[in-house]
């Protein structure tokens, strides 16, 4: 399908190419929604393999932004920025400016932050040419750690309110939990969970943090590709997207999967799969809103305070998705995206 059919398919607004010679910036601004308010959502700065696939992941991202801030009942819509390029390069600093030119162009309709691949430096390059920027240095989402720990936080209490429904317990006392990624985020969720008392499975390519999550949380060892295998009743992947694919769900051991990471399942048909499988899937925009909900509160200039409740009422959206779910009979994916449609 071509990108256009997929523009005018998936409801988007606009698509904006950013090309500026002299810095050589080549990036896409994709806005799905604007319809509950700006559109929220991060910069990535990746080395895309052509135009096309960068394109095509700002589109992705964009209308799972939109979803995610209309399911968490945010004021805002959902949109993207990518730049195609490599972490590290001296001329970034040159390209984030001219993509703060494209962004005031827009007029405050989508604003950006922090995503894979950028840091507050590059945003406060950004903030050189437009206000419509969040995570500069010296802001709450600038410390890159706070919007971190709201997601985990966030997860954490999507994962309790998971094992309350399928393993009928109100603790995660003695709960084997597999989290895959010691990141921001999973580093994060490993400390709640930790002191929660559940007995923490990790995994992350950096063997430095694996020996740091041992020590500090008792947790067990595995190795990148064996934790689809451990035994265990809850997953919680906080890496990479399309973890949930064709090599992995018969390997799952678990009862409950519910982790940060964007874009879980390589294909929605997994949803079911899973639900055949007899595994509950907490949908990722719902379980890891946490960053976005504390973006819209820096936005509005709410204190750190009320922020941490707002995100905590994660888990009763989670509710409603999993009961709605359970009447109809389907995936909780299909669920949580009537549950975000019937909010925007
Ligand atoms: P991060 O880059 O800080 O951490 C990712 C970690 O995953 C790294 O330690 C990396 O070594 C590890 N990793 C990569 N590939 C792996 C693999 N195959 N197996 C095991 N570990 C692997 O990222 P983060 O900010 O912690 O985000 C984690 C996930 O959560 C991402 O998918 C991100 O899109 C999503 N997310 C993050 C936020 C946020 O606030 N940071 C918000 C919503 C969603």
């Amino acid at each position: 399908m071509s990108l256009w059919m997929e523009l005018e398919r998936d409801g988007f607004e606009q698509l904006v190419w950013c090309r500026d010679r002299e810095s050589d910036l080549t990036a896409f601004i994709a806005i799905h929604s604007t319809k509950c308010g700006p559109a929220l959502g991060g910069c990535r700065l990746w080395p895309y393999a052509n135009e096309e696939a960068a394109a095509q992941d700002a589109m992705r991202l964009a209308r799972s932004m939109t979803y995610k801030a209309a399911a968490a009942e945010l004021p805002y819509g959902g949109g993207k920025a990518v730049v195609i390029g490599q972490v590290g390069d001296a001329a970034n600093a040159k390209r984030f400016e001219a993509l703060g030119r494209f962004i005031d162009r827009l007029n405050g309709a989508y604003w950006t932050g922090v995503d894979v691949g950028t840091t507050a430096t590059d945003m406060d390059f950004v903030a050189l040419h437009t206000p419509f920027v969040t995570d500069t240095t010296g802001s709450l989402g600038g410390t890159g750690d706070w919007t971190a720990d709201m997601t985990a936080y966030g997860v954490y209490v999507g994962i309790q309110v998971s094992a309350r429904r399928v393993l009928g317990s109100r603790s995660l006392a003695g709960i084997a939990i597999a989290v895959q990624g010691l990141g921001k985020v999973g580093w994060a969720l490993c400390r709640y969970l930790y002191r929660a008392g559940a007995q923490l499975i990790v995994t992350d390519l950096s063997a430095s943090l694996m020996e740091q999550a041992v020590r500090e949380f008792k947790a067990l060892p595995v190795a990148v590709d064996r934790v689809y295998d451990a035994p265990c009743q809850i997953f919680a992947p906080c890496a990479l997207g399309g973890i949930i694919n064709e090599g992995t769900i018969d390997r799952l051991q678990c009862r409950i999967i519910a982790g940060s990471a964007n874009n879980q399942l390589r294909d929605p048909s997994f949803a079911l799969a899973l639900k055949q499988q007899n595994i509950l899937y907490a949908p990722d925009y719902v379980i890891n809103a946490g960053g976005v909900i504390a973006t819209a509160a820096e936005l509005d200039g709410e204190g750190t305070f009320r922020t941490r409740s707002r995100v905590k009422r994660i888990g009763r959206t989670l509710e409603s998705v999993y009961a709605e779910a359970e009447r109809t009979n389907e995936a909780t994916t299909l669920a949580a995206d009537r549950f975000a449609e019937l909010r925007m």
